[in-house]
């Protein structure tokens, strides 16, 4: 049985504990935890899969090419990136190296599972009344078990463990599409998902 989670009461805190983590073996080859960042208290937080080659470089999560798909997304649903706390289902850069670059590898429901209770702990400092999971790894993570996007995307869902969650895809998706049109109709879906956040929200200011 997993050990009780540490009684960390500040971001601060947070992000030294997961600097220092060795849960799993991907504070090895990573340069640092990429913490989340935002308001120490936000109403939407989103996750995404893990920090890419410049988030594992500067720090921050989402500040790659996804990041700038993201931004753009979230303008659109009139949501402020600003207002919205942002992280990583797992908090190390997981990757291959291929001479000079480090190719993204997916991290493994061992790692996903390993990394989960930093993100627990995040949701108790940040009290979202909605979680946003991006993607296949932060579903599972923000679930807390696998489950398949399509069963539950673009709907506010209860979790099993408090607060509420909604599916959509990770951006980094869209940017890998390569049919121009294919390419819009996800990203106009993917805005879709995050109005569905802003309208709950309104509703509820
Ligand atoms: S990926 Fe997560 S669990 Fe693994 S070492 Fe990094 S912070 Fe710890």
């Amino acid at each position: 049985m997993d050990k009780p989670l540490p009684d960390i009461r500040s971001h601060k805190a947070l992000r030294a504990a997961e600097n220092a983590c060795t849960r799993c073996p991907l504070y090895k080859n990573a340069t640092q935890a990429v913490p989340g960042v935002g308001p120490a208290r936000a109403r939407l937080m989103l996750v995404g899969e893990q920090p890419g080659d410049q988030e594992d470089k500067q720090g921050r999560p989402f500040v790659g090419p996804a990041g700038g798909v993201l931004d753009k997304a979230l303008a659109e649903a009139g949501l402020a990136r600003g207002d919205v706390f942002i992280t990583n289902a797992v908090k190390h850069f997981k990757f291959e190296p291929r001479g000079k670059r480090r190719l993204h590898k997916r991290p493994n429901a061992y790692e996903i599972d390993r990394c989960h209770w930093w993100l627990d702990i995040e949701r108790k400092l940040v009290k979202p009344s909605i979680v946003v999971a991006l993607g296949a790894t932060a579903l599972r993570s923000v679930a807390g078990r696998p489950l398949a996007i399509n069963k539950v995307r673009g709907r506010i869902v209860d979790l099993a463990n408090g607060g509420r969650m909604l599916a959509t895809i990770h951006p980094s998706y869209i940017l890998r599409i390569e049919d121009e049109a294919d390419k819009r109709a996800q990203y106009r879906r993917f805005v879709a998902d995050l109005k569905v956040c802003a309208k709950v929200l309104a509703r509820t200011a």
